[in-house]
């Protein structure tokens, strides 16, 4: 039987409400106005609301994701809060054995700033690689000895690393993902949790073009 599973971050589209038009006739309701029909003046509205932070015509867009991450990336992730619902798989009800979140490559720490990471560390003789599949692969073990000597799942899981993958859905506004891409898009976000806005990112660019453009700039 195989111990120790390797997996990577995974963003599914599950499902989404509005589109451009909708930011547009949210904010036409002010005049006691509803098109039909996107035309090429809307941009420039869009552009408008964007800009001056009028946030709640992109209000009424919503998205629904399921993600797969590590532990370590999406401690990061639920701190985004508002306009958000994230609901998580709990190592209180299950207890089958975890995936680890398998590294591409190695980062160096950096000379000059406080936190985040320089280039690629070369891993000459895989001592880093080995020592994390030795470090899960120890605690899987261990954690499925404690559940072998009957101790309850919700106590057993403090021992799983922060590598390990977990899974959530995580619904919300066209607004409050805009935000979260702002951020952990950007060059000093964490590289792994970046993969993930960076997923979100490509999504709600196809879903809401306009919008999504105009509040990427903001
Ligand atoms: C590069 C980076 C490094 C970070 N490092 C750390 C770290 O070391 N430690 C740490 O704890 N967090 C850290 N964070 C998380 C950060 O502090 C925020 O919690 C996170 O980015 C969520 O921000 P948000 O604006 O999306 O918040 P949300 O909670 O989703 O809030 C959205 C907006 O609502 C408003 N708002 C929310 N709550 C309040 C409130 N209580 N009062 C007034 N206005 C409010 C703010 O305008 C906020 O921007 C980091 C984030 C980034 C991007």
């Amino acid at each position: 039987m195989e111990l120790y599973k390797g997996a990577r971050v995974d963003v599914e589209l599950v499902e989404h409400m509005g589109s451009d038009l909708t930011v547009v006739n949210a904010a036409r309701v002010s005049f006691g106005k509803r098109k039909k029909e996107f035309t090429e003046g809307d941009k420039k509205l869009i552009a408008f609301l964007a800009k001056h932070g009028h946030w709640s015509p992109f209000g009424h867009c919503s998205i629904q994701f399921h993600f797969k991450a590590p532990v370590f990336v999406a401690r990061q992730l639920v701190k985004h809060q508002i306009g958000l619902t994230w609901n998580e798989i709990s190592r209180r009800y299950v207890d089958y054995e975890p995936e680890f979140y398998e590294v591409d490559k190695w980062r160096g720490k950096p000379i000059d700033k406080k936190q985040g990471s320089d280039g690629e560390l070369k891993d000459e003789h895989g001592i880093c690689q080995w020592s994390k599949t030795k470090t899960e692969k120890a605690a899987l073990e261990c954690y499925k000895g404690l559940l072998g000597q009957g101790v309850a799942p919700e106590q057993a899981r403090m021992i799983l690393p922060q590598s390990m993958i977990t899974e959530w859905y995580w619904s919300g506004t066209l607004y409050a993902f805009a935000r979260i891409c702002n951020l952990r898009c950007a060059q000093d976000a964490q590289y792994e949790t970046r993969i993930v806005a960076n997923l979100i990112d490509k999504e709600c660019e196809q879903l809401f073009p306009i919008s999504w453009t105009e509040l990427r700039k903001t």
